[in-house]
C-alpha cells in the first residue's frame, strides 16, 4: 500500500499522542493538517507563525522521532503557514516559508534554537526605553472579598473566586468565567481574586487588564512589529485576569493572539480569570475554539441581588463611609432600586451628598425624591437580545425561528419588528443590529425599519403589534 501524506501523518499522530499530555496534543497537534508527501518530505500546514515557532521550540524532537519512524532517516518536515486572516480579507491564503527556514529533520541531532528569541522582554505596560520587567498587577486594593458581600445572587461566583484565589491554577475552575449584567460586581470580584492571590502568594505575577486595553496593546504591538514580544510578555503571567471579554467580539486578530496566550498559560497550570456580560453560549462573534476554551473551567453567573443582600451592601457601604442613616431609609432605597449594585450605591451617594451640601437631614422624603430621580434617569437601556426575546415571546415563536432564513410572512414581520425596535431603543448601528438579528446586513435592517413605518400607518392590526410591543419594552 502506498503512503499518502494523510497516512504518514496519522501514524505520526498516533505515536505523538501516546507520548505527550492530552491537552498539549489537542492544542498543538489536532489543528495541523497534512498536505503533501513528496519522496521523503512531509508538508504540514499550521495555523500561524507562532504555532510553527512553538512546535519548533517544544516538539521538534518528538516530531523527528515520529517522522523518522515513518519515512526513514532522511525524512524531512516542511511547515506551511496558513496566514492569519486579515480584516476584510476572508479568504485565507497559504504561504510557504522560505526554504532557509524549513526544518530539516535530517541529521541525527537537530539543533533546537532554544532561548534565541526575545532577548529582552518588552512589557507593553512600560513606556519604551524604560526597562522594567517587573509586572505591575494593575489591581485595585479597594476591591476585596471582605467588602464583596455574599448573597444567593453571587454565592457560586464568590466561592469559586475564593477557591481560585487559594489555589491559583490548581482547581478545575480554570478558566473561571464570571458573567452577569452591568453593575453586578464582575470587576469587583475579578480584582478581589487578584488582590487575594497577591496577598497569599506575593511571588506570583498577577495581571488585571480589561479586554479593551489588551486589544489596544495588541494593535500597538502589531504596528510596532512587536507581536512576539507581546505574546511572550503575557506568557510569563501566573494569573491573568481579563475583564469584559465580550469586547473581543468581532476582533479576530486579538482573539487569535489571546487563544495562543490562553493555551500556553493553561497548559502550564497558570490561572485565567475572565469576566463577561453574557454567558459563553450567548456571545456573538467570538470564535468557536475560543468559546470552547471558555467553557473548560467554570462559568459562574452574578445575578441581581435580592432585597436582603441589597440592604447589607448598603449598610456595609454606609459603615465604611462612616455615615449613619435610619434603617427605614436604607430599606426604602433597597426596595426601590433593584436592577444593580452600581445604581444602588449611586443613589445612596447622592443621598449623602444632598444632605451634606444642603445641610438637610436625611429623611424619607429626601430619599423618595432622590430615588425617583435615580430610577428615571437610569432607566435601563434595553438590549437587542431582550428585544428579540420580547418580540418572539409576543408572537409565540422561539428566537431561532425569528432569526431563521425563512420567508414565511409572519416570521419576516416579527424579525422586521425586532429590527425596528432595536433601532428605536438602542444605540446600535444598523450593521450591528443586522448581525445580531439573524446575521443580516445593514440594508436589510434599513428596509425593515421602513416597512414597519409604512405598515403601522396603513395596517391597523400591525399598528396594534407595534403598540403592544412598545408597551412591553417600556415597563
Ligand atoms: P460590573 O463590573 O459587573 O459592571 P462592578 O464590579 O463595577 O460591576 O460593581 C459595581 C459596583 O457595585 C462597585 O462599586 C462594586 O464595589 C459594587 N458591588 C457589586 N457587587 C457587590 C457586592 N456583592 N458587595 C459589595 N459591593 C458590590
Ligand atoms: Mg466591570
Amino acid at each position: 500500500m502506498s503512503k499518502t501524506a494523510q497516512s504518514v501523518w496519522d501514524n505520526c499522530l498516533k505515536f505523538i499522542k501516546d507520548n505527550i499530555q492530552p491537552q498539549a496534543y489537542k492544542t498543538w497537534f489536532e489543528p495541523i493538517v497534512a498536505v503533501k508527501l513528496t519522496d521523503k518530505a512531509l508538508s504540514i500546514q499550521v495555523p500561524s507563525k507562532f504555532f510553527y515557532e512553538w512546535l519548533e521550540e517544544h516538539y521538534v524532537k518528538i516530531l523527528k522521532v515520529a517522522l523518522t519512524k515513518e519515512l526513514g532517516e532522511h525524512a524531512k518536515l516542511v511547515y506551511i503557514i496558513k496566514m492569519e486572516n486579515t480584516y476584510g480579507n476572508k479568504q485565507p491564503f497559504t504561504e510557504k516559508i522560505p526554504s532557509s527556514n524549513r526544518t530539516a529533520v535530517k541529521s541525527q541531532d537537530v539543533d533546537i534554537p532554544l532561548n534565541n528569541k526575545s532577548p529582552e522582554l518588552r512589557n507593553p505596560f512600560v513606556i519604551p526605553g524604560i526597562r522594567n520587567v517587573k509586572v505591575e498587577s494593575q489591581l485595585n486594593p479597594n476591591y476585596s472579598f471582605d467588602n464583596f458581600l455574599e448573597g444567593d445572587s453571587n454565592r457560586l461566583a464568590r466561592s469559586a473566586g475564593l477557591a481560585v484565589a487559594s489555589k491559583p491554577g490548581g482547581t478545575s475552575f480554570n478558566p473561571l468565567l464570571i458573567f452577569g449584567g452591568v453593575g453586578l460586581g464582575k470587576t469587583h470580584l475579578a480584582h478581589a481574586i487578584g488582590v487575594d492571590i497577591k496577598d497569599k502568594y506575593p511571588e506570583k505575577t498577577v495581571l488585571y487588564i480589561s479586554a479593551e486595553k489588551f486589544t489596544q496593546q495588541y494593535i500597538d504591538a502589531v504596528k510596532k512589529n512587536n507581536r512576539n514580544d507581546f505574546i511572550h510578555f503575557y506568557q510569563i503571567i501566573d494569573v491573568l485576569i481579563i475583564d469584559d471579554v465580550q469586547f473581543l467580539s468581532g476582533k479576530t486578530g486579538t482573539q487569535d493572539v489571546f487563544f495562543h496566550i490562553f493555551n500556553h498559560l493553561h497548559q502550564n497550570g497558570k490561572q485565567v480569570v475572565l469576566t463577561s456580560d453574557k454567558a459563553p453560549v450567548d456571545m456573538q462573534d467570538i470564535e468557536q475554539r475560543l468559546l470552547s476554551r471558555f467553557k473548560w473551567g467554570l462559568s459562574a453567573e452574578l445575578q441581581t441581588p435580592d432585597f436582603e443582600t441589597r440592604v447589607s451592601i448598603l449598610k456595609n457601604k454606609l459603615y465604611r463611609d462612616g455615615v449613619e442613616m435610619p434603617e427605614e431609609i436604607v430599606e426604602y432605597v433597597a426596595k426601590n432600586i433593584k436592577s444593580n449594585v452600581r445604581e444602588l450605591e449611586g443613589a445612596i451617594i447622592s443621598l449623602i451628598a444632598q444632605s451634606s451640601f444642603n445641610k438637610k437631614e436625611i429623611t424619607l422624603d429626601l430619599a423618595r425624591i432622590i430615588v425617583e430621580k435615580f430610577v428615571k434617569n437610569t432607566k435601563r437601556e434595553v438590549s437587542i437580545d431582550y428585544i428579540q426575546k420580547v418580540v418572539s415571546d409576543y408572537f409565540q415563536m422561539d428566537i431561532d425561528t425569528l432569526q431563521s432564513k425563512t420567508r414565511k410572512r409572519h416570521i419576516v414581520q416579527a424579525r422586521q419588528l425586532a429590527m425596528f425596535f432595536a433601532k428605536k431603543f438602542t444605540k446600535a448601528s444598523l450593521a450591528s443590529i443586522g448581525s445580531q438579528i439573524g446575521k443580516r446586513d445593514h440594508a436589510t435592517v434599513l428596509h425593515a425599519c421602513k416597512t414597519v413605518d409604512n405598515l403601522s400607518s396603513t395596517d391597523k392590526q400591525f399598528r396594534k403589534y407595534v403598540e403592544d410591543i412598545t408597551k412591553k419594552l417600556s415597563v
